[in-house]
């Protein structure tokens, strides 16, 4: 049997880590067992469609290397992939259902049905809308909702993740399967069109597991025999008590992306967060995870979103690249990346900004503002010298006599290179029995009035010998 997946999104604009979990999961499965991985289009709760939506999908999975087998811009022998141009299919499964005496028309208007459900709460019993069908429902015909007739019965199925599932006839209900407005609802739907496009893993989220006796009872009715059930557990917010929303810090898979997250480290985090392979491995390439994934290790308890470990991951992913693929590949994703004052510079320059800096990156926008002293001067700022915490040590002409021998010892350097500036620094260290905290400080401070920058000799040699003299002077001439 060849394995078929798919990712079912709706194209409501807002691409949640959630959402790409729920394509990771299936991708890998499928191209673990040489299957198909078909991405279809949930786009039928017309009231929530964004338009553009389903650009930023596709976008996203291109981004992060989740090529699907069928669907919108490939094609496939199952198109349209679209719900929203597949209604006469619904229509046609539905009056097959009719026919088996399995689902009739609903006009009850919704303040009727309100009154139902009140009428439940004040006897405190559950609401179901079978003890309350319409005597003599009318003929169906669009434009009149369409309800599943309920049989009150017992199921037992498998779901690959939370392992023997049971479930008892009160929560089987009349549910509704084509919507006034005739597009059908997504628990019609995703059976019919699974079953058309020949899925036989259906990878979703959680929360469509209390459903899943109603679409057993739906399968049975059509006669239909049911795909495997993957249930991925819920994202949970950092504090672990309770689903992960957009308040509680996390940003969208598309902010993360224009932060500079690399579609490597974002694709790895994900699968990783929900799924381990058992041992102490973190970090997984694309190839890696579909070697190793396996159903059997998703966790059936929820997993906890964790920003910081994203961003570690990411700065892994940084330093993986520069080292196994090299600063020029590396430095081609981060061409958007750039302060605005590197525009004018050139890339071997740019490039060798980022091979003294790749390894302080969390995200490739660090380098907005962690690299900005190599493209333009900084400002004097005499104040941010004097306050540093190793420089406040020092008197006035301590600093001031520091600088002096400082400019001396570089302006007389010949070899401007990493070793030779090495040696330089350590020599005025000597000369001037000053720790590396105070002398580098104050060299670090004139030349990048950076808190940080990557090691003094590297900045130095990388910013140049005018520059870096010219930048001590200026500070020398206003101390
Ligand atoms: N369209 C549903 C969603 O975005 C998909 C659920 C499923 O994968 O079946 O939540």
């Amino acid at each position: 049997m060849k394995v078929i997946t798919r990712f079912a999104p709706s194209p409501t604009g807002y691409i949640h880590i959630g959402n790409v979990r729920s394509a990771i999961y299936p991708y890998l499965l499928a191209r673990q067992n040489d299957g198909k991985l078909i991405l279809r289009i949930e786009d039928t709760d017309r009231k929530r469609y964004v338009e553009g939506a389903t650009e930023l999908i596709e976008d996203t999975l291109n981004w992060l290397g989740l090529e699907w087998d069928e669907g919108p811009i490939v094609g496939g022998p199952n198109a349209p992939y679209f719900q929203s141009e597949r209604k006469e299919i619904y229509h046609a499964w539905a009056r097959k259902l009719i026919e088996a005496g399995r689902a009739y028309a609903d006009p009850t208007p919704p303040d009727v049905i309100e009154g139902y459900r009140e009428e439940c709460n004040k006897k405190k019993i559950p609401f179901l809308y079978r003890n309350y069908r319409p005597e003599n429902p009318p003929e169906w015909e669009p434009g009149i909702p369409l309800r599943f007739k309920a049989e009150p019965k017992s199921y037992e199925w498998t779901d690959e993740v939370m392992g023997k599932m049971k479930s008892g006839p009160e929560v089987l209900d009349d549910i509704i399967l084509i919507k006034k407005d005739g597009y059908p609802t997504y628990n019609f739907a995703h059976i019919v069109d699974d079953t058309e496009m020949g899925v036989n893993y259906v990878m979703r989220g959680v929360e469509y597991l209390s459903s899943t006796p109603n679409y057993l009872a739906l399968y049975e009715a059509l006669g239909l025999e049911r795909p495997h059930f993957v249930s991925l557990p819920h994202i949970l917010a950092p504090t672990g008590n309770k689903k992960l929303g957009k308040r509680d810090g996390a940003k969208s898979v598309t902010e993360y992306r224009s932060d500079g997250v690399l579609a490597e480290a974002m694709l790895n985090y994900l699968a990783c967060l929900g799924w381990n392979d058992g041992t102490e491995q973190e970090i997984y390439t694309k190839e890696e995870l579909i070697k190793k994934f396996s159903l059997d290790r998703i966790q059936n308890s929820g997993a906890r979103y964790d920003e910081v470990k994203l961003l570690w991951m990411n700065g892994q992913w940084i330093r993986k690249i520069f080292t196994e693929e090299g600063a020029e590949a590396l430095y081609e994703r981060t061409k958007e990346f750039w302060p605005e004052s590197a525009a004018n510079s050139s890339d071997d320059y740019k490039i060798k900004v980022l091979s003294i800096i790749y390894d302080r990156l969390k995200t490739l926008s660090d380098l907005r503002t962690m690299t900005n002293y190599f493209f333009e001067d900084p400002r004097v700022d005499v104040d941010a010298i004097v306050n540093n915490k190793f420089i406040k040590k020092l008197s006035e002409s301590e600093i001031e006599s520091l600088l002096k021998t400082s400019i001396k010892k570089l302006t007389d350097l010949e070899n401007w290179s990493a070793d030779s500036l090495q040696d330089a620094l350590n020599d005025l260290l000597t000369e001037t029995k000053k720790k590396p905290a105070e002398l580098f400080s104050l060299i670090r401070l004139c030349v990048s009035f950076a808190p940080f920058s990557p090691a003094l000799n590297l900045t130095l040699e990388t910013l140049g010998k005018e520059k870096s003299l010219a930048r001590l002077n200026a500070v020398a001439r206003s101390i």
